[in-house]
Protein backbone atom coordinates (compact mmCIF):
# COMPACT_ATOMS: atom_id res chain seq x y z
CA UNK A 1 0.00 0.00 0.00
CA UNK A 2 1.29 3.50 -0.99
CA UNK A 3 1.45 5.86 1.84
CA UNK A 4 -0.86 8.28 0.03
CA UNK A 5 -3.16 5.51 0.32
CA UNK A 6 -2.57 4.53 3.89
CA UNK A 7 -2.95 8.54 4.93
CA UNK A 8 -6.23 8.11 2.92
CA UNK A 9 -7.45 4.89 4.38
CA UNK A 10 -6.59 6.24 7.87
CA UNK A 11 -8.36 9.49 7.43
CA UNK A 12 -11.32 7.84 6.32
CA UNK A 13 -10.85 5.08 9.48
CA UNK A 14 -10.65 8.46 11.53
CA UNK A 15 -13.90 9.84 10.10
CA UNK A 16 -15.93 6.82 10.44
CA UNK A 17 -14.45 6.06 14.10
CA UNK A 18 -15.26 9.35 15.33
CA UNK A 19 -18.48 10.54 13.60
CA UNK A 20 -20.02 6.86 14.33
CA UNK A 21 -19.13 7.31 18.01
CA UNK A 22 -17.08 4.01 17.94
CA UNK A 23 -14.21 5.92 18.90
CA UNK A 24 -16.04 7.23 21.76
CA UNK A 25 -17.50 4.10 22.95
CA UNK A 26 -13.87 2.54 22.73
CA UNK A 27 -12.68 4.87 24.98
CA UNK A 28 -15.36 4.16 27.73
CA UNK A 29 -15.09 0.45 27.20
CA UNK A 30 -11.18 0.52 27.74
CA UNK A 31 -11.65 2.47 31.19
CA UNK A 32 -10.10 5.84 32.38
CA UNK A 33 -6.81 6.92 30.48
CA UNK A 34 -4.68 10.00 30.27
CA UNK A 35 -3.32 11.01 26.37
CA UNK A 36 -0.61 13.09 27.51
CA UNK A 37 0.97 15.29 24.53
CA UNK A 38 3.76 16.21 23.65
CA UNK A 39 4.92 20.01 21.96
CA UNK A 40 8.25 21.38 21.47
CA UNK A 41 8.06 24.25 19.63
CA UNK A 42 5.22 26.30 19.18
CA UNK A 43 6.05 28.56 16.27
CA UNK A 44 4.93 29.06 12.54
CA UNK A 45 8.69 28.53 11.09
CA UNK A 46 9.35 25.32 8.91
CA UNK A 47 10.93 22.71 11.44
CA UNK A 48 13.32 20.03 9.65
CA UNK A 49 11.87 17.62 12.87
CA UNK A 50 8.44 17.03 13.92
CA UNK A 51 9.02 19.45 16.95
CA UNK A 52 6.92 22.33 16.02
CA UNK A 53 3.24 23.43 16.31
CA UNK A 54 1.96 26.35 15.04
CA UNK A 55 0.65 28.63 17.98
CA UNK A 56 -3.12 28.44 15.88
CA UNK A 57 -3.05 24.50 15.93
CA UNK A 58 -2.15 24.89 19.55
CA UNK A 59 -4.96 26.55 20.52
CA UNK A 60 -7.29 24.69 18.35
CA UNK A 61 -5.99 21.48 20.19
CA UNK A 62 -6.68 23.14 23.45
CA UNK A 63 -10.47 24.58 21.88
CA UNK A 64 -11.17 20.76 21.06
CA UNK A 65 -10.49 19.71 24.88
CA UNK A 66 -11.87 22.36 26.52
CA UNK A 67 -15.41 21.61 24.50
CA UNK A 68 -15.37 17.64 26.35
CA UNK A 69 -13.52 18.97 29.10
CA UNK A 70 -10.79 16.48 29.23
CA UNK A 71 -8.02 19.03 29.69
CA UNK A 72 -5.92 18.73 32.92
CA UNK A 73 -2.64 19.11 34.68
CA UNK A 74 -0.63 16.29 35.18
CA UNK A 75 -1.12 15.64 38.36
CA UNK A 76 -5.07 16.13 37.69
CA UNK A 77 -4.06 13.38 35.35
CA UNK A 78 -2.31 11.08 37.40
CA UNK A 79 -5.59 11.17 39.99
CA UNK A 80 -8.16 10.66 37.23
CA UNK A 81 -5.99 7.31 36.30
CA UNK A 82 -6.01 6.02 40.06
CA UNK A 83 -10.31 6.21 40.57
CA UNK A 84 -11.93 4.56 38.74
CA UNK A 85 -14.48 7.10 36.88
CA UNK A 86 -13.96 6.21 32.92
CA UNK A 87 -13.46 8.16 30.28
CA UNK A 88 -10.12 9.82 28.85
CA UNK A 89 -8.28 13.06 30.32
CA UNK A 90 -5.76 14.96 28.51
CA UNK A 91 -2.37 16.71 30.10
CA UNK A 92 -0.18 18.98 28.01
CA UNK A 93 3.69 18.56 28.12
CA UNK A 94 6.49 21.44 26.06
CA UNK A 95 10.23 20.20 26.38
CA UNK A 96 13.24 21.83 26.55
CA UNK A 97 11.87 25.42 26.97
CA UNK A 98 11.80 27.65 23.98
CA UNK A 99 10.89 31.04 23.91
CA UNK A 100 8.18 31.09 21.57
CA UNK A 101 6.27 28.65 24.34
CA UNK A 102 5.39 32.27 25.61
CA UNK A 103 2.48 31.96 22.86
CA UNK A 104 0.66 29.68 25.51
CA UNK A 105 0.13 33.04 27.17
CA UNK A 106 -2.13 34.56 24.42
CA UNK A 107 -5.14 31.88 25.06
CA UNK A 108 -7.17 33.37 28.15
CA UNK A 109 -6.44 31.89 30.75
CA UNK A 110 -3.65 29.77 29.32
CA UNK A 111 -4.14 25.97 29.67
CA UNK A 112 -3.07 23.69 32.28
CA UNK A 113 0.23 22.60 31.11
CA UNK A 114 4.23 21.17 31.96
CA UNK A 115 7.27 22.56 30.57
CA UNK A 116 10.92 20.55 31.40
CA UNK A 117 13.40 22.99 30.89
CA UNK A 118 17.28 22.35 30.21
CA UNK A 119 19.03 24.16 33.03
CA UNK A 120 22.07 24.93 30.91
CA UNK A 121 20.03 26.18 27.88
CA UNK A 122 18.24 28.61 30.17
CA UNK A 123 18.91 32.20 28.61
CA UNK A 124 21.63 30.71 26.11
CA UNK A 125 21.46 28.85 22.87
CA UNK A 126 19.49 26.50 20.74
CA UNK A 127 19.82 23.08 21.37
CA UNK A 128 22.23 20.97 18.79
CA UNK A 129 19.76 19.87 17.16
CA UNK A 130 18.64 22.89 15.59
CA UNK A 131 22.46 24.30 15.53
CA UNK A 132 23.20 21.03 13.47
CA UNK A 133 19.56 21.93 11.18
CA UNK A 134 20.75 25.71 10.85
CA UNK A 135 24.45 25.06 9.12
CA UNK A 136 22.99 21.86 6.66
CA UNK A 137 20.17 24.27 5.91
CA UNK A 138 22.41 27.35 5.49
CA UNK A 139 25.15 25.68 4.27
CA UNK A 140 28.16 27.96 2.74
CA UNK A 141 29.66 24.86 1.90
CA UNK A 142 28.21 22.56 -0.88
CA UNK A 143 29.98 19.24 0.75
CA UNK A 144 30.82 18.30 3.97
CA UNK A 145 33.09 15.56 5.10
CA UNK A 146 31.65 13.28 7.57
CA UNK A 147 34.69 10.91 7.92
CA UNK A 148 35.17 11.46 11.53
CA UNK A 149 31.69 10.38 12.55
CA UNK A 150 32.40 7.23 9.94
CA UNK A 151 30.50 8.73 7.64
CA UNK A 152 30.45 9.26 3.87
CA UNK A 153 30.91 13.43 2.43
CA UNK A 154 27.51 14.48 2.16
CA UNK A 155 26.37 16.63 -0.68
CA UNK A 156 24.13 19.58 0.97
CA UNK A 157 22.87 21.58 -1.83
CA UNK A 158 20.13 19.91 -2.16
CA UNK A 159 17.61 20.72 -0.08
CA UNK A 160 14.88 18.34 -0.51
CA UNK A 161 17.85 15.83 0.94
CA UNK A 162 17.80 18.07 4.05
CA UNK A 163 15.34 16.23 6.19
CA UNK A 164 16.73 12.66 5.64
CA UNK A 165 20.60 13.79 5.93
CA UNK A 166 19.48 15.72 9.48
CA UNK A 167 18.01 12.27 10.51
CA UNK A 168 20.54 9.98 10.02
CA UNK A 169 23.09 12.84 11.52
CA UNK A 170 21.15 13.60 14.89
CA UNK A 171 20.99 9.00 14.90
CA UNK A 172 24.60 9.08 14.41
CA UNK A 173 25.56 11.87 17.05
CA UNK A 174 22.82 10.68 19.58
CA UNK A 175 25.33 7.64 19.71
CA UNK A 176 28.61 9.24 20.47
CA UNK A 177 29.67 9.82 24.30
CA UNK A 178 27.32 12.35 26.18
CA UNK A 179 30.34 14.99 26.21
CA UNK A 180 31.71 14.54 22.59
CA UNK A 181 28.09 15.78 20.96
CA UNK A 182 28.96 19.64 21.24
CA UNK A 183 32.17 18.94 19.76
CA UNK A 184 30.89 17.11 16.67
CA UNK A 185 28.03 19.46 15.75
CA UNK A 186 30.89 22.47 16.41
CA UNK A 187 32.66 20.77 13.70
CA UNK A 188 29.84 19.65 11.05
CA UNK A 189 29.02 23.85 11.86
CA UNK A 190 32.42 25.12 11.22
CA UNK A 191 32.80 22.55 8.07
CA UNK A 192 28.73 23.72 6.52
CA UNK A 193 29.94 27.51 7.00
CA UNK A 194 26.33 29.00 7.19
CA UNK A 195 25.81 31.95 5.24
CA UNK A 196 23.18 33.04 8.01
CA UNK A 197 24.33 33.82 11.57
CA UNK A 198 22.54 31.68 14.34
CA UNK A 199 19.72 32.69 15.52
CA UNK A 200 21.06 33.84 18.83
CA UNK A 201 20.40 33.55 22.97
CA UNK A 202 16.72 35.02 22.03
CA UNK A 203 15.43 31.32 20.75
CA UNK A 204 15.68 29.58 24.64
CA UNK A 205 13.37 31.13 27.52
CA UNK A 206 15.29 33.09 30.14
CA UNK A 207 14.42 33.07 33.64
CA UNK A 208 12.14 36.47 33.42
CA UNK A 209 10.07 33.93 30.96
CA UNK A 210 10.06 30.98 32.77
CA UNK A 211 8.80 32.75 36.21
CA UNK A 212 5.97 34.87 33.82
CA UNK A 213 4.86 30.96 32.40
CA UNK A 214 4.65 29.29 36.24
CA UNK A 215 2.80 32.84 37.45
CA UNK A 216 0.15 31.97 34.78
CA UNK A 217 -0.18 28.29 36.10
CA UNK A 218 2.30 26.22 34.07
CA UNK A 219 4.37 23.60 36.15
CA UNK A 220 7.91 23.73 35.81
CA UNK A 221 9.41 20.30 35.24
CA UNK A 222 13.68 19.34 34.83
CA UNK A 223 14.70 18.08 31.59
CA UNK A 224 18.62 17.49 33.20
CA UNK A 225 20.99 20.25 32.65
CA UNK A 226 22.46 19.75 29.29
CA UNK A 227 20.07 17.09 27.82
CA UNK A 228 22.37 14.07 26.89
CA UNK A 229 20.99 10.68 26.45
CA UNK A 230 20.74 9.38 30.25
CA UNK A 231 21.66 5.99 29.83
CA UNK A 232 24.66 6.44 27.87
CA UNK A 233 25.92 8.82 31.01
CA UNK A 234 28.25 7.17 33.96
CA UNK A 235 26.49 6.68 37.34
CA UNK A 236 28.51 10.11 38.47
CA UNK A 237 27.39 12.19 35.28
CA UNK A 238 23.56 11.16 35.46
CA UNK A 239 23.22 11.74 39.11
CA UNK A 240 24.99 15.25 38.65
CA UNK A 241 22.28 16.08 35.56
CA UNK A 242 19.41 14.97 37.43
CA UNK A 243 21.03 17.43 40.89
CA UNK A 244 22.13 19.94 39.23
CA UNK A 245 19.12 20.75 37.12
CA UNK A 246 16.90 19.97 40.05
CA UNK A 247 19.03 22.47 42.31
CA UNK A 248 19.03 25.23 39.62
CA UNK A 249 15.39 25.21 39.26
CA UNK A 250 14.84 25.23 42.77
CA UNK A 251 16.91 28.22 43.28
CA UNK A 252 15.50 30.16 40.25
CA UNK A 253 11.75 29.17 40.97
CA UNK A 254 11.70 28.89 44.75
CA UNK A 255 10.15 25.36 44.73
CA UNK A 256 11.62 22.05 44.00
CA UNK A 257 10.71 20.71 40.16
CA UNK A 258 8.52 17.46 40.87
CA UNK A 259 7.58 16.62 36.85
CA UNK A 260 11.05 15.04 34.96
CA UNK A 261 11.19 14.38 31.30
CA UNK A 262 14.14 11.82 30.08
CA UNK A 263 16.35 13.10 26.87
CA UNK A 264 15.31 11.63 23.85
CA UNK A 265 12.73 9.83 26.22
CA UNK A 266 13.06 6.05 24.50
CA UNK A 267 12.58 2.71 25.94
CA UNK A 268 16.69 2.56 25.18
CA UNK A 269 17.31 6.23 26.35
CA UNK A 270 17.10 5.83 30.05
CA UNK A 271 16.79 2.91 33.02
CA UNK A 272 16.22 1.69 36.40
CA UNK A 273 19.17 3.34 37.46
CA UNK A 274 17.56 6.82 36.64
CA UNK A 275 13.92 6.12 37.71
CA UNK A 276 15.88 5.61 41.05
CA UNK A 277 17.70 8.69 40.74
CA UNK A 278 14.30 10.60 40.23
CA UNK A 279 12.63 8.98 43.18
CA UNK A 280 15.07 10.10 45.65
CA UNK A 281 15.24 13.74 44.29
CA UNK A 282 11.76 14.05 45.27
CA UNK A 283 10.16 13.71 41.57
CA UNK A 284 6.98 11.86 41.43
CA UNK A 285 5.96 11.99 37.65
CA UNK A 286 8.40 11.43 34.71
CA UNK A 287 7.59 11.54 31.08
CA UNK A 288 9.09 9.50 27.83
CA UNK A 289 8.73 9.83 24.32
CA UNK A 290 7.52 6.50 24.11
CA UNK A 291 3.92 6.96 22.01
CA UNK A 292 1.30 5.15 24.33
CA UNK A 293 -1.41 6.22 26.49
CA UNK A 294 -1.35 5.94 29.79
CA UNK A 295 -3.59 3.71 32.40
CA UNK A 296 -3.90 2.80 35.67
CA UNK A 297 -1.35 -0.18 35.91
CA UNK A 298 1.18 3.10 34.57
CA UNK A 299 4.25 3.17 35.82
CA UNK A 300 4.42 7.14 36.88
CA UNK A 301 7.89 7.13 36.01
CA UNK A 302 7.65 5.47 32.70
CA UNK A 303 4.47 7.85 31.50
CA UNK A 304 3.90 7.56 27.80
CA UNK A 305 3.33 10.34 25.64
CA UNK A 306 1.93 11.75 21.97
CA UNK A 307 3.74 13.97 19.50
CA UNK A 308 1.81 16.42 18.72
CA UNK A 309 3.38 18.43 15.98
CA UNK A 310 1.75 20.16 13.68
CA UNK A 311 1.28 18.01 10.40
CA UNK A 312 -0.03 15.43 12.86
CA UNK A 313 -3.66 15.74 13.33
CA UNK A 314 -4.01 17.07 8.92
CA UNK A 315 -6.35 15.54 7.25
CA UNK A 316 -4.64 14.49 3.33
CA UNK A 317 -6.20 17.79 2.07
CA UNK A 318 -3.87 20.01 5.02
CA UNK A 319 -6.47 20.89 6.75
CA UNK A 320 -6.63 20.38 10.63
CA UNK A 321 -8.90 17.02 11.59
CA UNK A 322 -10.54 17.27 14.87
CA UNK A 323 -11.67 13.37 13.93
CA UNK A 324 -7.88 12.35 13.50
CA UNK A 325 -6.95 14.15 16.73
CA UNK A 326 -9.45 12.36 18.81
CA UNK A 327 -9.07 8.79 17.41
CA UNK A 328 -5.43 9.09 16.89
CA UNK A 329 -5.18 9.80 20.18
CA UNK A 330 -8.07 7.49 21.76
CA UNK A 331 -5.76 4.35 20.74
CA UNK A 332 -8.02 3.17 18.25
CA UNK A 333 -5.93 3.82 15.22
CA UNK A 334 -3.39 2.21 17.03
CA UNK A 335 -3.79 -0.83 15.75
CA UNK A 336 -3.96 0.28 12.00
CA UNK A 337 -0.95 1.51 12.65
CA UNK A 338 0.72 -1.80 13.73
CA UNK A 339 -1.25 -3.77 11.28
CA UNK A 340 0.53 -1.54 8.45
CA UNK A 341 3.75 -2.46 10.17
ZN1 LIG B 1 14.39 17.51 24.86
Amino acid sequence: MTHELFLLAKYGFALMAHYSGADSLYRWLCGPSLAVLMYHRLRDEYDPAPLSTSPSTFARHVQWLRGKRWLVSLEDGRVHLSTHRRGPRYAITLDDGYKDNLNILAMSPPPPATLYVVTSLIGGTLLWYYRLAHAIQNAGNPVIDLAFLGMDRVDVTNAATHPQLLQRLADRIKSLPPREVESAVDRIFEMAAPTEPLPGAGEMLGWDGISELQTHGIEIGAHTHTHPLLSQTDDAHAREEITVSTSVLRQGLGRRPRHFAYPNGRAQDFGQREVELLRAAGYVTAVTTVERLNRANTDPYRIGRINAFDARFRAPGGGLSKALFFSETSGLLGWLRQWRQ
